[in-house]
Parts: C-alpha cells; structure tokens; sequence
C-alpha cells in the first residue's frame, strides 16, 4: 500500500533562494517541452516520447549552463508531467470522439511551477536529525511529526501559496493480513443539514468552516482587488489570503479525519453512496457547501484508514436512497424541503436523512455478504489511494493519503 506524509519544511534563505531558482527554471523547462511537444504533435499527430524528451533535456543542459544546476531526475520529472498532460488531453479527445460534451483544449503553459519532485534518488531522509539531505538544494529543516514507515519512494517539494514549504514523501508499505475488528455494519448518508447520518440514527454536525470565516475571506479578497496589479502592495495581499484560505482548509481537514478515524474504528463495515460531486458541483446553488464540507475528501479517508482498523468501507448506488422506504421498499418523491419520510404503505416516520442512511447500508449488505465484499474493498481503497498520488504528482495537487495532508 502506498502512503503520503506532508511534512513542513524550513529552508534557510539561501536554500529557500535555490528553490525558488530551481521552480523557475522547471516552469521555462515545462513551457520549453510543451512547445517541442505542441509541434510535434501537429506535424505527426503523436506525442513526444519520454525518451525524445529526455534526450533533448541532455542537449540543453550543454547550450544552457543553468539547468545543470539542477539534479536530472528532477528535470526528468518535469518531462513527464508534460507526458501526462498530454496523455489527459489525448484522454478528452477520445472522450469527445465518443460524443461527451468536453473541451478537448490542448495543455496550456504553466504561469508558475510551485513543486519539485526527485522520483527516487538524490535525497537522504534524517528524521534524528530533523533534516532531509536534498542534492542540488542543502540539507533542509524539516518536522517530523510522525515515523516515516515504509519504503521511501519519491520526495516533492512544494511551496504553498502562502510560501510554507512542505515535503511529500511517498512510502510504500507491506499490507498486513486483514483482521475484521467484529464490530456492528453502519450506513452513512452525507449531507449539508447534517454532514453525516448514521443508519442507527446518529447526526454529525457540519461544521461549515468556510462560511464561518466568509466576511474575512471576502475583505482579504477585496483588498486584493484594491490593490495595483504586480505590486508589493498586492502579493502581500495574496499571501495574506492564501494563508486565510489554508487555515480554512487545515481546520476542515482535522475535522474530516476525526470522524472517519472514529468511524472507522468503531465499525466493521461502513457503507456509503458513491457520488458524482463533480456533476453536482455544476449546480452553483449548492455547490458552495458541497465545496465546504468536501464529502470526496472524507470518503478517501474513510477507504484509506479502514483497513488498518480492521474496518471495511464500500461505495454502494446512490439510486433512490432518499426515495425508498427502508421498511417495505415503497417509493415516493421526496423533494429536498421534505425532512420527514412518511410511508404510505407500511406508515413509518423517519427522518429523512436517517431512512436514507439505512437504504444505503442495506444495499450494502444485501449484495456484498461474505468472501466476495472483501476483495472489491480492496481494489476500490487501492484505486483511491492511487488516484491521490497522481495528483500529488502533478503541480496543484492536494496529497490526500495520509493524516499530514491537506
Ligand atoms: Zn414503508
């Protein structure tokens, strides 16, 4: 199994100078392989090889004497986040091809670079010493808040956006044999009233973090807007923002593994809907608190702590869920102002939320007894924690495996 640690990271000023160097010269270099790529492509409709690229990077680094500043696998790594990006561009025209309504939109030129990965060699991890040895960068400050278990993988370097410096380190560690923990089978049903519903009838608050501090972060944003573009004035402003904003959704964050750390620790089996958030994030009405109570995030928690508590958690259809009885199977239209489901057939009344909650966990025992349930979860937790690491590879991405990330 893979797992991510974010750790904080302070680099002196001179090695904060070198970073800072180093993510420039990875954007020229990202802007430079896209363009080859760009022509490349429209001369033979192919994309650049990995190995093209790399070939080419070795030729740079003789015409211009700044890159070998740089530690090569570094750079190596920059070429295969233009691989990627234009591997998920081949993907959408495929997908339109096949009549989904998308922009193909070739991948653009990054304005900023704010990370850099070394994929496997080039740095030493010293946690006694509270260092990590980087080539090409110093041995850098760093808080090891935790054991680092594991094979180490790959360590990426990021700058916020309110300039705190992180590392990301990717271990791989050996699965354990299964234990189930013996405890009771829940559903849960996620919402806004309630940001989680148990099918025994339990409610978890939701927080809403970003509403609370919406009047502070629209003051920040105006002050931004105040103020003259590419001044002193108005980078000031961002960073102030940008911390605002990362404080939201570190609080946010310690709020989600707490209740999946306590849900996954006192139940055997934890069923959920699968929902499709980014169709739901069209609808503008509510996608505000769908954003703020982040229901993605808390569900690949869920995947990634059950395991080790011995606790398994699958994803069942969302079909009619909040329309069924749970009783007697009945179905009726339940529009959203209606909290209470009365049942005309078997005449229950039940909270909404909680019928719900207990569809979803009877779908999730009725088809997943025994032996087979087991081997889905895994590939279903396997699949998530996979996902987050290719976004941890690419430049924006949030690492979503392991406590320490945001
Ligand atoms: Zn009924």
């Amino acid at each position: 199994m893979l797992r991510a640690y974010k750790l904080r990271m302070y680099p002196t000023k001179r090695e904060k100078k070198t970073l800072n160097r180093q993510m420039l010269l990875a954007k020229e270099l990202y802007n430079l392989l896209l363009e080859k790529a760009k022509t490349h492509y429209k001369e033979t409709n192919k994309t650049l090889s990995r190995n093209t690229m790399n070939l080419w990077i070795t030729k740079l680094k003789v015409e211009r004497n700044e890159f070998t500043e740089m530690y090569t696998q570094v750079l190596q790594n920059v070429a295969d986040r233009v691989s990627k990006a234009y591997s998920n561009f081949f993907k959408r025209v495929k997908e339109k091809g096949k009549g989904k309504k998308i922009k193909a939109g070739f991948p653009r030129a990054k304005t900023f670079v704010q990370s850099l990965t070394y994929p496997q060699f080039g740095f030493i991890i010293i946690p006694n010493k509270k260092r990590i040895q980087v080539s090409n960068i110093g041995t850098v400050e760093t808080v090891f808040d935790r054991e680092i278990e594991g094979k180490v993988k790959t360590l990426t370097i990021k700058k916020s956006r309110s300039l705190e410096w992180y590392a990301c380190i990717i271990v791989e560690s050996e699965d354990k044999p299964f234990a189930s923990n013996d405890k009771e089978k829940i559903g849960v049903d996620l919402g806004i009233e309630s940001f989680v519903t148990l099918s025994n009838g339990q409610k978890i608050e939701n927080k809403r973090y970003e509403k609370k501090s919406s009047g502070k972060l629209r003051r920040l944003h105006r002050r931004v807007s105040r103020k003259l573009k590419g001044g002193n004035n108005r980078r000031k402003a961002v960073i102030k923002l940008a911390r605002l904003s990362e404080h939201i959704a570190r609080q946010r964050n310690d709020y989600l593994n707490k209740i999946s750390h306590s849900l996954v620790n006192s139940y055997s089996l934890i069923v959920y809907e699968k929902l499709n958030i980014n169709s739901m994030l069209k609808n503008h009405n509510i996608a505000r608190s769908i954003n703020d109570v982040s229901w993605g995030n808390f569900i690949k928690m869920l995947c990634y702590k059950a395991e080790s508590a011995g606790c398994r958690a699958i994803g069942v259809n969302p079909r009619n869920t909040s329309k069924m009885c749970n009783r007697c199977g009945s179905i009726k239209e339940m529009p959203l102002s209606e909290r209470i489901f009365s049942c005309s057939a078997c005449g229950i009344r039940i909270d909404r939320d909680i019928n719900a909650a207990r569809n979803i966990l009877n779908e999730g025992t009725a088809g997943h007894a025994g032996s087979n349930a087991s081997g889905e979860v895994a590939t279903t937790a396997t699949k998530i924690a996979a996902s987050s690491l290719h976004e941890l590879g690419t430049i924006h991405g949030n690492c979503a495996i392991g406590n320490p990330c945001l």
